[in-house]
């Protein structure tokens, strides 16, 4: 008899993590082909670190993951999905047949407005560096630092911000400008209210101008409106983050914010039970490696239930965890969703590895056995 195939669609931190969490809970009884179109796993937190010349972003080759875990990598792309006949056809014109599938090929990144310069993790070096020189040599007095509508990962602009303070401070200047805009209505509200008040705090102390529930337009270079304040500003530099649009892939489903939809089990809307989504390209408004690993385990979870295994899988219950990096001290943060409710929690010790800035199961010891072993 043929062995359950999977297909796991994705070479990131979710589709990483399902194939760890499949691997520990049926050995090797499946057969699974993971197809992603990049060659690497790239650990993104770090990428902010980049251009203060701190250790960035880390890379993993997919080829020794597969190898390592017994899966086979198709470097090909997801372009269209039957889910009547369980066939993921890909862009190269394969035809790949699944018992059970995952979706995890992330979110896309647009440009939010133009005459900015936007944050790319892929070139963090290139798209802030510059502004960091500047700001060393004293070029460069005032930063204005957006993050657009939509859903979002914010840690990154509070710490391009934090960071950028700081190092302003360290070469003696204090004449640094910085303002932040964000649509949420308080710094980091996604982590609760706790959190909120403790980045207030740090923000405050390093004299950086927040504008929460708000909006900005750059009509021109250098021109800043924020809305709804209607606060005009010239600043030196103006940096955004990316907009997060959703993956667009034929045959799934799209939320009205133009991601997968799922339900508590990480099944995908609409499409029966052998389809399951996880990770950034999934409807909900925070994109976060930490959250997407969990959904990736639930949604082991259930293609391991799919194939008679005595597994009954949990809900979602979404828990946040996040290292703030401030040029100082980190700041660990975490928020448990449930009924509503944001349980948050503030701390500055150590509350787990601050580099394992993605907190998850699996993929954290893994991606350390394959550091020590490098
Ligand atoms: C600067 C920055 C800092 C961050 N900091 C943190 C942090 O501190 N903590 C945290 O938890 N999260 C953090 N995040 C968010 C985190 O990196 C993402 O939430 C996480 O990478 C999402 O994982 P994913 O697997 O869904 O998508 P990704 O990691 O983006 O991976 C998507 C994968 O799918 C592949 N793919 C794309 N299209 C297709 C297709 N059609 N078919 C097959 N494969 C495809 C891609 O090549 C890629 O391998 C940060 C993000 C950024 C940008």
């Amino acid at each position: 008899m043929s062995r359950f195939r999977v297909v796991i669609c994705g070479g990131g931190i979710a589709a990483v993590e399902g194939l760890l969490r499949l691997r520990r809970l049926v050995g090797d009884a499946f057969e699974i082909t993971l197809v992603a179109p990049a060659t690497e796993l790239r650990y993104r937190p770090a990428a902010v670190q980049e251009p203060f010349s701190r250790p960035g972003v880390r890379r993993y080759p997919l080829r020794r993951i597969t190898q390592r875990t017994n899966a086979q990598w198709v470097q090909d792309g997801l372009e269209w999905l039957d889910p009547g006949e369980q066939v993921v056809h890909t862009a190269e014109g394969r035809s790949l047949p699944y018992d059970g599938l995952l979706v995890a090929v992330g979110a896309r990144a647009a440009t939010p407005y133009e005459h900015v310069t936007v944050f790319d993790d892929a070139r963090p070096d290139d798209t802030y560096h510059g502004l960091v020189q500047d700001v060393e040599a004293g070029y460069t007095r005032s930063v204005a630092l957006l993050l657009p509508d939509g859903p979002h990962w914010p840690l990154p602009v509070y710490e391009l911000a934090l960071m950028t303070a700081e190092r302003s401070w360290s070469m003696n200047m204090d004449d640094l400008s910085i303002h932040l805009v964000t649509p949420e209505p308080a710094p980091l509200a996604a982590f609760g209210a706790e959190a909120s008040n403790a980045v207030a705090e740090l923000l405050r102390d390093a004299r950086i101008d927040l504008h929460t529930g708000s909006l900005a337009e750059v009509p021109e270079s250098r021109q800043l409106v924020i809305r709804p304040s209607d606060t005009s500003l010239e600043p030196g530099r103006i940096v955004a983050m990316p907009r997060i649009t959703g993956p667009e892939i034929r045959n799934l489903p799209t939320a009205e914010d133009g991601f997968i939809p799922i339900d508590d089990r990480c099944r995908v809307d609409g499409l029966g039970a052998r389809v399951f989504a996880a990770g950034d390209a999934v409807s909900f408004p925070v994109k976060q490696g930490g959250l997407g690993a969990q959904m990736a385990d639930i949604a082991a979870e259930g293609i391991a239930a799919l194939a008679g295994a005595d597994i009954e899988p949990t809900p979602l219950r979404p828990v946040i965890r996040g290292v703030l990096y401030t040029g100082r001290e980190p700041l660990f943060l975490t928020a448990r969703y449930a009924d509503g409710d944001i349980e948050s929690e503030v701390s500055h010790e150590q509350a787990w590895p601050a580099d394992e800035k993605i907190v998850a199961e699996e993929l954290g010891p893994f991606l350390r056995s394959l550091d020590e072993a490098a």
